[in-house]
């Protein structure tokens, strides 16, 4: 472990969805700067096997398992943190995500869709529940965890609020219109909540994630032979860089906004998507 962002060492944060693919990178990202991590995820298992990583090579971590849409759980994963580590500095709100109920099966409504005999959900079949569930997940599981951990960050040094928007946020995705707009609200949020907590010492940023292949989308960009579905193939046309993104593509502007060299940076949204938000298709 070789600290470069020695103002990180001993910090304390908290990573909801912590078990996932890119939050568990970035829940290592920072241990291995010295802070302290708590991993926050509805699954245990995963949860506590990112804590052990991270115990393995050297850092202090632990695993609770947390419903972020539950205040009860997040006041009591929240009296667990301050006792086994201390109180909350920093805050990554990771837990997020789409669901099939809230998206259509084609990227275009054709008239003839609305007789179609194949099984198709379009927009009107788009189910209230399921956008719901979305909207909950991604943005009432943002605030709320932010209601119960940032109270610990007022009037210190050195703390912030991390969220996770996407590229949806800036121009809606073909199919996902629950996520896109839900993501929307995240970033909208941290400008909001940037404002709000001008006065209190704390920052509030967010990462805007591009295309990364995880366990939601691999079926959606990959086939079962490990090629690109068509949507695969127009999302690296319209990624300037020609690739998808690795988790560690986010440590970089993660470490940045959680440190120092950011101290005058408060209410942005960063893309990191190989160019995808700068280009027009032409
Ligand atoms: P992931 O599915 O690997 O991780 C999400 C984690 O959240 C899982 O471990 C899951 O158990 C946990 N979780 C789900 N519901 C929860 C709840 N109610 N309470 C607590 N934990 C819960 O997903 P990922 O791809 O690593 O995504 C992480 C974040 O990045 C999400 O906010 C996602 O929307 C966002 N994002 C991902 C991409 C991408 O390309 N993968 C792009 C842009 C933004």
């Amino acid at each position: 472990m070789h600290p470069k962002f020695k103002e990180l060492e001993g910090k304390v944060v908290v990573v909801t969805g912590g078990g996932g693919i890119l939050c568990s990178t970035m829940a290592e990202t920072l241990a291995a700067q010295g802070a302290k991590v708590a991993i926050l995820d509805l699954n245990l298992e995963k949860a506590q096997e990112v804590a052990q990583q991270i115990i393995n090579s050297g850092g202090e971590a632990i695993g609770i398992k947390t419903n972020v849409l539950e205040v009860e759980s997040l006041k009591s994963a929240h009296k667990e943190v301050n006792s086994k580590l201390g109180p909350c500095d920093i805050l990554v709100n990771g837990a997020g995500g789409n669901h099939p109920k809230g998206t259509t099966s084609k990227t275009h409504l054709f008239t003839e869709d609305l007789q179609a005999k194949e099984e198709l959900t379009t927009f009107f079949d788009l189910d209230p529940e399921g956008i719901q569930f979305v909207f909950n997940l991604n943005f009432i599981g943002t605030l709320l965890p932010t209601q119960v951990f940032s109270r610990d960050m007022v009037g210190r040094e050195g703390c912030s609020v991390i969220n996770i928007s996407s590229m949806n946020a800036f121009s809606p995705l073909t199919k996902i219109p629950a996520y896109s707009g839900a993501k929307a609200a995240v970033s909208n949020f941290t400008q909001w909540l940037a404002v709000h907590f001008s006065k209190v010492g704390i920052r509030v940023n967010a990462l805007a994630p591009g295309f990364f292949l995880t366990d939601q989308n691999r079926s959606l960009l990959t086939t079962t032979e490990n090629k690109l579905t068509d949507r695969g193939n127009t999302i690296i046309d319209h990624t300037p860089m020609g690739r998808f993104g690795e988790p560690a593509d986010l440590s970089g502007t993660l470490l940045w906004l959680c440190s120092k060299g950011s101290s005058f940076v408060t209410g942005v949204v960063v893309p990191i998507d190989g160019g995808f938000s700068a280009f027009s298709g032409v």
